[in-house]
This record gives structure tokens, C-alpha cells and sequence, in this order.
């Protein structure tokens, strides 16, 4: 679907509104500040942004949950020979206390990870025997990995970072708060991460013959109340987009987020003097929690308005880490497929650059998923990749693709003022064109093709072993209603008709998202864990290669799933047909 950039009037007078003054005196405040999730620092940090909301008169609501935090204090692993190599505990590593454990050390080698969208894979041949052990492996403490490790048995983990600086993390796979469903999936065992270095001699004594190692690590956890400002600029209507990012950071981390805080400010504010133009109304959040508490702010705000969002919120936008040192590129821009044309238009006219489209992960507050709000953008702009590897980069989760990321080293130099009021330009021509709209830019079709491809992928893989001819059908019948759908679009002239296609938008978003992206359900979270396209179906690739005396209580959850998702595409095949 073309969009007709609307209100481009508009457009014009705020895009000649952009600057980063009021942001860069936020990014230079927070350079005193250790955002740690609910500490002073943290507090102060929104104590700021709700300050200069108040000075600008900017209606805004502070919200004080109480979020589950896993705070890192310290870790090392010792050697008999005496020599004690430091690191950092990711949240939600256990605490072994002073004594440590003491424990066979065993090394698995893992291959490099490839970018940021290969992150939070594992990239380990499993059959290492690790029971009882120590394990000493390559890459990023990720809930993943960690989890498969714990499961086959080992009772310590020790990740060997790709360079000199040690990150911090979080390893625990459960997504916001735990509830008594999900808590158990917590971490039981101590895990640390290690520099480049240290690792290099952590291996060489493993090949010389080193028999065991100790290992300890401390942290605090429990709940702790922090701050979740919310700026609200009010449209001619109550219909919403909603435009997040997080403010609590390892550190004071500069590029990880305090930019994407500035960003965030700066919108408010422009969107704000101009809000007599706006259409839609806008909802800017600052999040904590982020960093220690698994997406926790993001995910709190998802279940405590989870009502209000579901029936008003037409998208959502994610902040993380714009406006970078050398960061010229979007070559690994997150979207969902329905707003595909709407994210490229927007990168394209406000920078001139042809971004590269990668499919949002299960990472980086994207907690609305399941409530099905059609999301876009986490990071934005990045580093070039020929840059990177001249510079020594190895891949990492912000900050524009700096191996600052999430260290002590994300200081002042990681941000760049002309970065940052590119992005910024970025930011508010997507947010215009969604807010501004007649017809809601989304284009459904992108998303069942997606989705199409995946199922034929699936059956590919399972072969005879799955039936997903349901499925198949309700695609086609929903293909055939949405083309019929889209096509009559233009015509939609009254109020009426208008108010009428975007209700239907709407409601599409929140059958085919949660298909896209869920495999639990509406109103939970899945966990932090890699998730393929159409989760549910994610048995239909395991098939061939499961034993077959497994293989039947496979086949019997997946004929339920396969119910599950055919019966949402009819839904939505229900909802196009009505009003096409
Ligand atoms: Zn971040």
C-alpha cells in the first residue's frame, strides 16, 4: 500500500521544530547518573524528565510500580593456583554466597555470533557432558543458552565475552514480573560473564589439566518501587499511538539509552506544540526496569492498561539507542511487516538512506506483542558494518553497534549530536504519518504473506507428519477478503467509512500480531526466548527429527495449535468480509 504522506503541511512545520537542545541537556544529566533500576539515581533521572515536562506544561501521569529486580553486585571465578579472574553476574544469576562453589570445570566452545539479530541464539553442538560441572563457554549469558545448560545439569556457567570488556546482562528467560506460573522457570544456578582475556587463560588451564575452579557471585533481588513518567498529548481523537523506550540503564549508559531518553523528550515536546494539528493523541513513556527486570516497566504498563490499549492504541514505537557515534546506517531496523512501507518511507525521506528490514526478536519491550499492537523500531541507526570491523567490533545489543554497549564505557563520546537530530527527524515523520493519518498506514496483507510463508516453510519441514491444510484454507479466504479490502479503501470518503476502516485495522492487528509473534496467550508473555514466525507451529519443524516414539504427543499438540490459528484467521477473514 502506498501512503500518501498526510497533513505533509504538517509534516514540514514540525520537522523545522527539530532540535536536540533540550535532549542534550538530558543525555549530559544523566552522565551523573547510575540508572540502576530502583535506585536514587534512577529516581532522579525521573525526577528530570518530569521536571522539564512540567516546565513545558506537558500533561503527564507518574506511575510508582513495584517492579522484581535483579541488581549485580559482583563476581569471580578462582583457580587453585590462587589467581582470581573478576567479571559481572547477569540479573537473575543465583547468589552462592561467600563460600562459592566449588565444582569440575569443563569448556564448550561456542561459534561467534553473527549480529544483533543472533544474539539470544545458541551456537553450541549439544552432548557435552556438564552434570555436575562448571561450564566455561564463549558469547553473552543468554536466557537461552543459560536455561539448556541448567537443564543438562551444570551448576555454574561462566560466558567468556567476545572482547576486553566484561557486559552486563540479564539471563533469566521470564519476560516482566514472574507469577506463580512463571517463577519457577527462573535461574537456580551462579552465572558470570568474563573478558576476552581472562577467558583465554580460564581455557589454556582447562587444556593444561585444570581440574576445578570456584566460583562466586552476589546479587540483590526482590521488589522495588520505581518511577514510570508518561506524557500524554491529546489528539482530536482518543485513539493512540504509544512511543516507549527505557530510561534505567547499566551504568550511566549514554548510547543504552539515555539518547533514545533525549529522543523521547525532544518528541514530546515538539509534538506537544503542535498537538492542535494532531489527529490521533500520543502517549510517551519512559520505562525503568528494562535492564534488571526483564522489559519490567514495559511489561507492568502492558498489563495495567492492557484494556485501554488493546481497544485504543492503532502502534507502537520503540526507542533504543538512536543517535550513536558514526552511526550513518539502518541496515538492522526492526518493523513489523504490516508497517514495512510506512518504516522505510519514513528512514528514506527523513535521511535519504535505504534501510535493511530485519523481523522484530523476542527482546527490547516488545511486551505488546500479545495484547496485538503492531510495533515498530527497537534500535535504530548503527555503525556500517565495514566500519565496525575496522574498529575491532564484534556484534551487540545498542548503542549503535559500540562495543560500549552495556559497560562502563557507554560515556558521552558513544552519543553524537547530528546522529541524534537525524534520528529524531526519523522518529517524528513515522509518528506524524501514523497520527495524521485518514487511513492508518498498515498494510495487513505484508503480515499474512508472512505468515503464509512461514506455514509453507512449516509444512515443508514436517512433510506428511502435520496437516496444516486448515490453515491453508482460512489464508486463502483471508487473502482473497483483505485484497477485496484494501482495493475498496480509496473510496472511503465519509467520516463514517473512514472511522469504519480503521476500527478494522485495528481489530486485524490484534488477531494477526499475536499469530505473527505469540505462542502463548492474550494478556501473557511469552518468554525471552527466540521465537519463529507463527510460534504456535513450531513443533511442525521438530517432527522429522524426533524420535517416533515421541512423536505422537507432538502431533496431538500440534493439531491444537493448528485450530488455534486457523480459527484467528477465519476471525479475521470474519471481520475483513464485513466490512469490505
Ligand atoms: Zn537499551
Amino acid at each position: 500500500m502506498k501512503t500518501k504522506p498526510q497533513g505533509s503541511d504538517a509534516e514540514a512545520k514540525l520537522l523545522a521544530d527539530v532540535s536536540v537542545n533540550l535532549g542534550w541537556a538530558l543525555i549530559e544529566r544523566f552522565a551523573t547518573l547510575n540508572r540502576e533500576s530502583g535506585s536514587a539515581d534512577e529516581c532522579a533521572a525521573a525526577d528530570y524528565i518530569v521536571s522539564q515536562l512540567q516546565r513545558l506544561r506537558i500533561p503527564y501521569h507518574l506511575h510508582e510500580p513495584q517492579l522484581y529486580l535483579s541488581l549485580p553486585r559482583s563476581a569471580s571465578v578462582e583457580l587453585p593456583s590462587g589467581v582470581t579472574l573478576k567479571g559481572k553476574p547477569p540479573s537473575f544469576s543465583t547468589s552462592t554466597g561467600a563460600a562459592g562453589i566449588t565444582a569440575p570445570i569443563v569448556h564448550v566452545p561456542a561459534a561467534a555470533i553473527k549480529d544483533v539479530a543472533d544474539l539470544f541464539e545458541d551456537h553450541r553442538s549439544g552432548g557435552a557432558d556438564v552434570r555436575g560441572k562448571i561450564v566455561v563457554s564463549e558469547g553473552y549469558a543468554m536466557p537461552l543458552v543459560v536455561e539448556r545448560f541448567e537443564r543438562a545439569g551444570a551448576v555454574g556457567q561462566v560466558y567468556i565475552n567476545p572482547g576486553d570488556r566484561v557486559h552486563w546482562g540479564i539471563c533469566t528467560p521470564i519476560w516482566g514480573a514472574p507469577t506463580d506460573k512463571t517463577i519457577e522457570r527462573k535461574p537456580q544456578s551462579p552465572v558470570l560473564a568474563i573478558s576476552r582475556p581472562d577467558g583465554d587463560r580460564l581455557v589454556a588451564a582447562i587444556r593444561d589439566g585444570l581440574a576445578q575452579a570456584t566460583i562466586r557471585t552476589a546479587l540483590e533481588e526482590g521488589w522495588y518501587r520505581c518511577k514510570l513518567p508518561v506524557a500524554r498529548i491529546a489528539g482530536a481523537s482518543d485513539d493512540l499511538m504509544l512511543v516507549h523506550g527505557h530510561y534505567d540503564s547499566w551504568d550511566v549508559g549514554i548510547g543504552d539509552n539515555a539518547v533514545g531518553d533525549a529522543t523521547l523528550l525532544e518528541l514530546a515536546r515538539i509534538f506537544h506544540a503542535h498537538r492542535k494539528r494532531l489527529r490521533r493523541s500520543l502517549l510517551v513513556a519512559w520505562w525503568p526496569g528494562h535492564s534488571m527486570g526483564r522489559y519490567a516497566g514495559s511489561t507492568w504498563f502492558a498489563d495495567r492498561f492492557a484494556l485501554d490499549l488493546r481497544q485504543r492504541c492503532v502502534a507502537a514505537l520503540n526507542i533504543d539507542s538512536p543517535g550513536c557515534w558514526r552511526a550513518t546506517q539502518y541496515d538492522e531496523v526492526m518493523w513489523m511487516a504490516e508497517a514495512d512501507d510506512l518504516c522505510r518511507r519514513a528512514i528514506k525521506d527523513a535521511t535519504g538512506v535505504t534501510p535493511h528490514r530485519l523481523r522484530p526478536i523476542r527482546a527490547g519491550d516488545y511486551s505488546f506483542n500479545q495484547l496485538g499492537l503492531t510495533s515498530f523500531f527497537m534500535l535504530l541507526s548503527n555503525i556500517p558494518k565495514a566500519e565496525r570491523d575496522q574498529l575491532g567490533f564484534y556484534p551487540v545489543g545498542g548503542c549503535g553497534g559500540n562495543t560500549a554497549w552495556h559497560t562502563e564505557a557507554d560515556l558521552l563520546p558513544v552519543a553524537d549530536r547530528g546522529n541524534l537530530e537525524r534520528d529524531l527527524k526519523v522518529y517524528v515523520t513515522a509518528i506524524l504519518r501514523v497520527l495524521n493519518a485518514g487511513i492508518l498506514p498498515l498494510d495487513y496483507r505484508a503480515t499474512v504473506k508472512e505468515i503464509a510463508d512461514a506455514v509453507n516453510a512449516y509444512r515443508k519441514q514436517a512433510g506428511d507428519l502435520a496437516d496444516l491444510a486448515p490453515i491453508e484454507q482460512e489464508l486463502k479466504r483471508l487473502r482473497g477478503a483483505l485484497n477485496a479490502f484494501y482495493a475498496a479503501l480509496p473510496r472511503c470518503r465519509s467520516a463514517a467509512a473512514i472511522a469504519q476502516a480503521n476500527d478494522t485495522l485495528r481489530e486485524l492487528a490484534r488477531i494477526l500480531v499475536p499469530v505473527n509473534y505469540a505462542a502463548g496467550e492474550r494478556f501473557d508473555h511469552d518468554p525471552a526466548l527466540p521465537l519463529g514466525t507463527v510460534p504456535r507451529l513450531s513443533a511442525a519443524a521438530r517432527l522429522q527429527s524426533t524420535p517416533p516414539d515421541r512423536r505422537p504427543f507432538l502431533q496431538a499438540g500440534l493439531v491444537r495449535e493448528v485450530n488455534k490459528v486457523a480459527n484467528a484467521l477465519h476471525e479475521a477473514w470474519r471481520l475483513v468480509r464485513h466490512s469490505a
